[in-house]
């Protein structure tokens, strides 16, 4: 099996995967640090590229419960976080459609403009 194709984002600030630095997100794309996830801080972010998705399980987080799926790194297959099918607490529902990233599975990429 080949490579996939990967996409890349034209910005200043971008996060990657920690272990083969393919683009996820950047930094317009982020919503909020105050997350936790199952290894430690965790940030939510509007869009992510370059991953795939598990299959839909309902959990029970801090905030309530939950339709998430796994994410992972397209091309390394890193758990990356999980994304957020729906929430049936209705002052959480705008997590749905957005996605958790794991601060410990990424990295910062800074470029000066
Ligand atoms: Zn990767």
């Amino acid at each position: 099996m080949g490579k996939e194709f990967q996409e890349y984002l034209n910005c200043s600030q971008i996060y990657a995967c920690e272990v083969c630095k393919a683009h996820l997100t950047s930094q317009s794309q982020l919503i909020s640090k105050t997350f936790s996830g199952r290894f430690g801080r965790a940030f939510l972010f509007k869009t992510v590229i370059n991953s795939k998705l598990g299959n839909p399980e309902e959990k029970i987080l801090l905030s309530g419960l939950y339709i998430v799926r796994d994410l992972f790194c397209k091309s390394c297959d890193l758990l990356i976080g999980w994304k957020y099918d729906k929430a049936y607490e209705e002052s959480q529902k705008y997590k749905e459609g957005k996605f958790i990233l794991e601060r410990n599975q990424i990295i910062k990429l800074e470029w000066d403009t």
